[in-house]
């Protein structure tokens, strides 16, 4: 069945980095994504901002003519500069409330580079999967190996009796933008 570009759109949701990164090919990363969401009629929910890669992964998904949401705290809709291109800006009331939204708006999850906010919003989403909250699917894009540590860190937990075997493949790892879209095109 074709996918509508309303209601029925499938949504992914990128945690990001709201900085560019020191080597230009993160900003590339993020292009490359925008893009192939658009192409595939995929929606993108993300942080609502136009800094960072979160900006340029957002701009290269409406310049496809893609569909973006995005959500914002009040509080920091100045300082990350909310985007104002967008199919739809919600702007909540604080942190959890942002989490919460982008959890609600979509199908699955997808971590980009990006910094300390990109884990917490990765690792929430992880978590509330863990507790039985929810059973959407999460991938970290471990492109060049930016992740490495992360997913060796992650193997030591569950080594040392901290994350039980099954929650450990919560999170799933792909390592390029390919892998991504692969995975969108089997969802049902
Ligand atoms: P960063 O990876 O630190 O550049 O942050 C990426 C995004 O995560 C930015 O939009 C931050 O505002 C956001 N962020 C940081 N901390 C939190 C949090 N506790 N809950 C939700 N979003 C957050």
């Amino acid at each position: 069945m074709g996918r509508d570009r309303g209601r029925n759109l499938k949504k992914l949701c990128v945690f990001c980095g709201s900085s560019e990164g020191r080597n230009k090919k993160w900003i590339k990363l993020a292009n490359e994504l925008g893009e192939g969401l658009a192409d595939r009629g995929w929606g993108l929910v993300y942080g609502g901002a136009s800094i960072g890669i979160m900006g340029a992964l957002a701009d290269a998904c409406l310049a496809k003519d893609g569909k973006v949401w995005g959500v914002i705290p009040k509080a920091i809709l100045n300082k990350e500069l909310g985007h104002s291109g967008l199919e739809e800006l919600y702007v909540v009331d604080d942190m959890h409330q942002r989490k919460q939204k982008m959890y609600d708006l979509s199908d699955i999850f997808l971590a980009l580079p990006g910094g300390l906010g990109t884990l917490d919003e990765l690792f929430e989403i992880l978590t509330w999967h863990q507790l039985g909250f929810h059973k959407k699917p999460i991938y970290l894009l471990n492109s060049d190996g930016f992740y490495d540590g992360i997913v060796e860190h992650v193997g030591v937990m569950c080594q040392e009796g901290f994350v039980r075997e099954e929650h450990k493949n919560i999170l799933q790892i792909v390592s390029n933008v390919s892998e991504v879209f692969s995975i969108l095109n089997r969802v049902e």
